[in-house]
């Protein structure tokens, strides 16, 4: 499993789930839709009634699902979490939708992967908390309409922009995460540092920072990884020098590229030239879903400068060729 994907591992996501901050005020950083969440939440507590529904994008690992968790922190009330690809059938999302309570918060996980007709059933749901049940087949169905008590829903999406606009308009509020900073970064792990109670010094948060590619999540597992090696090869403490052996061995390198980003710009470089080359090309060349190069790999190596996308593909800049040692072609751009 790479290490700083969103990994699946069970015992990667009861870590990550222990380091989760569970109100508003211990969420770092995103000052922009922290401040706008909270009038949100504010204002629908102030009115003793349900917010409008909530759109969170950004890459993974950002902090969307903790968002959410916090959201319905905040209500007061309880979350219930699907995802896109859990739903199936309509259906499925009907029996959901129709179990909720009043007040409840219904978190839907990457939500540009909902099946057509779940999404449909959706708008309806949110708009006018209402499903239709249908019953019967073919010429002589028809549909009973049942009502939902008032629920919020929160989508997360990688995507903004793959969502249909019909469902879009559907969240009255969209907040959009973005790239940590290096200085929230620290702050992350040496709130994490101390839940994990292992001693962190300033130098080495800010050397993990420096390599989490802006991501919380990455930050908080490169920890975990740095405390296993000062635990193993060290002397307990994280300090510079085990933060910097740790990463070598988990071949994080100086700049916050793992193995898969590596290979993503070895590829373009040595078997494409540089491109352009298509997406699925890209990542049939190096084993992986065309996803999770787009949405992994790439939102971090496109903002560093490291790779274009243009029309015609996707193009190694001149700064790829150098961090790889190799030597750029004279039409290299950047
Ligand atoms: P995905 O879409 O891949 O599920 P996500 O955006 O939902 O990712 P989370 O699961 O919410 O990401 O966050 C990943 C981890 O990063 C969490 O365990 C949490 O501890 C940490 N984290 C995220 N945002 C913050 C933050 N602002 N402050 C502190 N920790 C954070």
């Amino acid at each position: 499993e790479r290490l700083v994907s969103g990994g699946s591992d069970a015992v990667e996501r009861a870590a990550e789930a222990a380091l989760r901050p569970r109100r508003l005020d211990e969420f770092v950083g995103q000052q922009v839709v922290r401040n706008q969440l909270s009038l949100v939440l504010d204002a629908a507590l102030a009115r003793g009634t349900s917010p409008d529904h909530v759109l969170l994008s950004g890459p993974p690992g950002l902090g969307k699902t903790t968002l959410a968790m916090i959201i319905a922190a905040e209500l007061g009330t309880s979350l219930r979490v699907t995802s896109g690809p859990a739903i199936a059938h309509a259906g499925d999302l009907a029996a959901v939708l129709s179990s909720l309570e009043e007040g409840e918060v219904l978190f839907i996980d990457e939500i540009h992967r909902l099946a057509r007709p779940a999404e449909e059933l959706l708008y309806v749901a949110m708009e006018d908390f209402r499903v239709d049940v249908v019953v019967g087949k073919g010429a002589g169905a028809s549909a009973i309409p049942l009502s939902l008590p008032p629920f919020v829903a929160v989508g997360a999406t990688t995507r903004a922009g793959l969502l249909p606009a019909p469902l879009r308009d559907r969240f009255g509020f969209t907040g959009h995460l973005d790239f940590y900073s290096n200085d929230e970064l620290e702050k992350v792990l040496l709130r994490s540092s101390g839940l994990l109670d292992v001693p962190l010094t300033a130098e080495a948060a800010a050397e993990i920072a420096s390599r989490s590619r802006g991501t919380p999540r990455i930050a908080n597992r490169l920890l975990r990884r740095v405390r296993d090696w000062a635990q193993v090869r060290g002397d307990g403490r994280l300090d510079l020098a085990a933060a910097r052996a740790a990463l070598e061995v988990y071949e994080v390198d100086p700049v916050g590229l793992d193995r898969l980003d590596r290979s993503v710009l070895t590829a373009l470089c040595t078997r494409f030239g540089g491109g352009p080359v298509g997406l699925t090309t890209l990542a049939v060349a190096v084993g992986e879903e065309p996803e999770t190069v787009e949405t992994v790999a790439e939102p971090f190596l496109v903002r560093e400068g490291y790779m274009g996308r243009t029309p015609r593909g996707r193009v190694a800049t001149r700064a790829a060729w150098e961090h790889l040692g190799l030597t750029p072609p004279d039409g290299a751009s950047g």
